[in-house]
């Protein structure tokens, strides 16, 4: 277990006061900024004048004082020297991605990931840039260091992988990137709070804000949150891949999410509860749970060492039910049946969230890479809210398992 609390220091980063004083901030809708020399505009175009240094602002694609905001507060978060949001999580990897390799770069990502960043490294990217990625099993650390080549620019990983739940060890992949002059970036959205990677050696962390971390399911956002020096090259105004790519995120989009962040301990504490009693009973039954809380969990020592206290082991757990048919089933008997959460993709919600992820998320993967990665038909991935009771949920689920065979 790690000794910190990301809360505390969001807390902080938090207390400031708003325009009028208010205890929230205020929306800045503006696009666009006056200067009142004419001659600060080349200082702001060079990057001599940013915002933080003197409050220059320039144009909302490039810094809004809003968004620049929520970015301070997730680098607060993250135990990051900088921060900034983008539109969408895949606009936060891609422009990450993109900013670090060049043409002809290589990456070597795990092969348990999210699907549009699979295909975004596996399809978009050797098309259009030439960046070609080797996927390998980011447990496997041998694998990775073969893996690597003089190329490589990048490790990418998630801490928890998409959807097999396997955990990833940041420290030592770090040492591995280190040791070749690469980045390790790690996509965080699966455990906010729980894990602090650039804490544990990462150099680029990057999120879908759409989870857990906004944790309503009503809006779309990224961001990426490293050095300012990166941060920075990210914004350059001619060379910057979140200023030229233009993934940009709206003030009041920033400022819903920026509401919410004061709940984020409380309810991330809450969907590992959840998750906890849940898995814990179902291992109980024998039956072929994954969850990184569980001591049968193939990492959970690992887990255990990278968690920051207090927040438990995440929301996320999988159940293999053998059949993408019934998989259906039991997920169509929960919603349908019992209001047992809604079969819909995406994660964090405050209600559950479950889905056949190799029908769905990751059926961008082809049918070898589902085999490589160990995503069955029958794999249900449960992202458990926190709604109702941890003894009503389980019930409604036990009798759903009950009706589809797994249990008697
Ligand atoms: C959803 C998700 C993404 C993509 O985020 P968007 O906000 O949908 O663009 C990336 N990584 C992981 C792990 C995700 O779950």
């Amino acid at each position: 277990m790690q000794d910190f609390d990301p809360i505390e220091t969001l807390a902080a980063a938090r207390h400031t006061f708003g325009e009028h004083g208010g205890v929230n901030k205020s929306i800045e809708a503006s696009t666009t900024f006056t200067v009142m020399a004419a001659q600060t505009l080349p200082d702001i175009f060079a990057g001599r004048r940013t915002p933080d240094a003197d409050g220059c602002f320039l144009y909302a694609r490039h810094f809004n004082p809003t968004v620049y905001s929520l970015g301070h507060e997730l680098a607060a978060l993250e135990s990051a020297e900088a921060g900034y949001c983008c539109s969408s999580g895949m606009g936060a990897i891609s422009a990450t991605l993109t900013q670090l390799c060049n043409q002809g770069d290589h990456i070597v990502a795990s092969n348990t990931i999210y699907g549009g960043s699979y295909a975004l490294m596996n399809n978009y990217l050797p098309l259009k840039s030439g960046v070609e990625t080797s996927f390998v099993d980011i447990r496997d650390l041998a694998a990775v260091e073969a893996a690597c080549t003089a190329g490589t620019k990048v490790i990418f990983a998630e801490v928890v992988s998409n959807p097999t739940l396997q955990v990833a060890d940041i420290q030592a992949l770090a040492d591995i990137a280190h040791r070749r002059g690469a980045k390790l970036v790690i996509d965080n959205t699966f455990t906010p709070v729980l894990i602090s990677p650039l804490r544990l050696g990462a150099d680029v962390v990057v999120h879908s804000l759409t989870k857990f971390i906004n944790g309503a399911s009503d809006v779309i956002a990224g961001a990426i949150c490293s050095t300012e020096e990166f941060i920075a090259e990210l914004m350059d105004l001619y060379t910057g891949s979140l200023m030229l790519l233009g993934p940009t995120m709206d003030p009041k989009t920033a400022f819903e999410i920026s509401m919410r962040l004061p709940h984020l301990g409380i309810r991330m504490r809450a969907h590992s509860d959840r998750a906890m009693g849940i898995a814990t009973r179902l291992h109980d039954l024998d039956l072929p749970v994954v969850y990184p809380g569980l001591p049968s969990h193939p990492e959970h020592e690992l887990m255990t060492a990278q968690l920051n206290q207090g927040y438990g082991y995440g929301g996320l757990l999988t159940l293999n039910l053998n059949s993408l048919g019934r998989a259906n089933a039991f997920m169509e008997h929960l919603q349908n049946r019992h209001g047992f959460g809604f079969m819909a993709v995406s994660l964090g919600y405050s209600d559950t969230l479950m889905s056949a992820s190799g029908a769905s998320t990751s059926s961008e993967l082809t049918e070898d890479a589902l085999d490589d990665a160990g995503i069955g038909p029958g794999l249900v991935r449960l992202s458990m809210g926190y709604t109702g009771t941890l003894e009503q949920r389980w019930s409604q689920l036990r009798e759903a398992l009950e009706y589809v065979g797994m249990i008697n």
